[in-house]
């Protein structure tokens, strides 16, 4: 089959996530047929640095023989059985060892599930099943984010604070309520960072004691916002988010699903800022991609309760520990640590990307450009002495994408924040590299807009 021939059999039968099918038909998609590195291969015989490592998840990068042996040997062993009604396997075992062995200290159970999506349903079930234990049933409320990433289920969709999404597939779960996001650029300049991240955990008290104490369950976040638009927040947020809920009796739930496994330069996003989470949603980097698992990582607090004073939990997914996708996990996991990514992003990878990508905020066209670890952003702006936007009929930061494609790299656009990260076996060469396309594909951006909204500099 040829290009054209897959491309008109997707337009006639393949509706995409997050996509508008009209368009997409008219353009045609991109078939991607292989990968191997940091590479992605197209139908076409173009070669493409993967800047966003997939969806954020491909950590360990493409073609490794490895987690092919740990899959063809499962599905030869035990291709499935089942966790409910008193049976388990040894990978689902194995991993949930290993993953309380990596998480903090406090954590020390694991319930599977099989996406971050679905993840984030159990937490909602999760919490909400504490607290009636507990004998508190009307601590109910979810305190979560505008512009917050947590799936894509109806409660995953809730849970978020995407308004696009709450549009279309609202009206959502009851009981979920959004503060700001500590999204200095964009909503917090006429402050110092620091200001501005105590004022954005100063709207968390706010929304607890408007809410009442005795009503709020749990409030949850990303470390560092992924989707949203690789947003990370001020040194001074953290901390002072912290207090407060240190201050009330609130659970914290650590969203992981892009910050787990190496993306911060720490096992979970949770070490690099010190937070002591209850639970902690993962997916993603579990499996590097190769496969699809998630899970929440129990805190004792609500282990202990859930095990001793719970009785049954009425909830679970068929796939829930799925034997090949947790023999495929736990051979991540291990390949993680004995070629010390984690580490190698945390002291080599992510200072010199850093590094890098710093010089890219020199470019005309970038407001900021920010980044920890392998996680990062530029922010497309019309004026760099006022950080004034593009006009949004523009749509500079699509045309930065597609123009970032043709350069032979992929970054994604979130309405003009370009975001990027790579799968984090990236070398430093590669990094040049894509530091390079980027500024490439940055120029022929500005070259574009120039023709359409001439800069004041131009
Ligand atoms: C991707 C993502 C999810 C959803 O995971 P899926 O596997 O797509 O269901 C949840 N939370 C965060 C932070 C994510 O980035």
């Amino acid at each position: 089959m040829q290009t054209q021939d897959y491309q008109a059999l997707d337009r006639q039968h393949h509706l995409h996530p997050f996509t508008d099918f009209k368009s997409l038909g008219e353009e045609g998609s991109r078939i991607i047929t292989h990968a191997d590195g940091v590479y992605i291969y197209d139908s076409q015989g173009n070669r493409i640095l993967d800047g966003m490592a997939g969806l954020w998840c491909v950590n360990l990068g493409y073609g490794r023989q490895e987690l092919v042996d740990a899959a063809t040997e499962q599905m030869q062993q035990l291709p499935y059985y089942n966790n409910f009604f008193k049976t388990t396997h040894p990978p689902a075992v194995k991993l949930a060892a290993k993953l309380s062995e990596l998480a903090p200290e406090h954590v020390n159970h694991v319930f599977f599930t099989g996406s971050g999506s679905e993840a984030n349903d159990t937490v909602l079930r999760m919490v909400r099943r504490y607290w009636a234990i507990k004998g508190k049933p009307e601590k109910q409320w979810i305190i979560s984010r505008e512009n917050g990433y947590h799936g894509s289920t109806v409660a995953g969709m809730s849970l978020g604070g995407m308004a696009p999404m709450h549009d279309q597939g609202g009206p959502c779960v009851p009981g979920i309520t959004h503060i700001g996001q500590p999204y200095w650029f964009g909503e917090g300049r006429d402050m110092s960072q620091e200001a501005f991240g105590k004022q954005c955990a100063q709207a968390l008290e706010e929304k607890i004691l408007a809410l009442g104490e005795d009503k709020v369950a749990a409030f949850i976040a990303e470390p560092v916002q992924g989707a949203g638009g690789a947003i990370i927040p001020p040194d001074s947020y953290w901390p002072a988010v912290k207090e407060v809920l240190a201050k009330y009796d609130i659970l914290l739930i650590a969203d992981e699903v892009i910050c787990g496994f190496g993306r911060l330069g720490e096992w979970f996003g949770s070490n690099h800022y010190g937070l002591k989470p209850d639970l902690m949603p993962i997916a993603k980097g579990l499996s590097s991609g190769y496969l699809p698992i998630g899970a929440v990582l129990v805190g004792d607090r609500v282990a202990d309760t859930l095990i001793e004073d719970g009785g049954e939990f009425f909830h679970g997914f068929t796939y829930s520990g799925h034997p090949v996708c947790a023999a495929v996990a736990l051979k991540n996991l291990e390949l993680l640590e004995s070629e010390q990514v984690v580490e190698k992003v945390r002291d080599e990878l992510g200072p010199y990307l850093a590094k890098r990508w710093q010089e890219l905020a020199e470019h005309p066209l970038v407001g900021e450009a920010r980044s920890l670890g392998l996680i990062g952003a530029l922010e497309l702006v019309a004026d760099k002495n006022t950080g004034e936007r593009f006009d949004k009929s523009l749509s500079a930061g699509n045309l930065c994408r597609d123009l970032c494609f043709e350069s032979g790299l992929v970054m994604r656009s979130v309405g003009d924040t370009m975001v990027m990260s790579p799968p984090l076996i990236i070398t430093r060469d590669e990094i040049d590299e894509l530091v390079s396309k980027a500024r490439l594909a940055l120029d022929k951006t500005a070259e574009k807009l120039a023709i359409t909204h001439p800069m004041e500099s131009a």
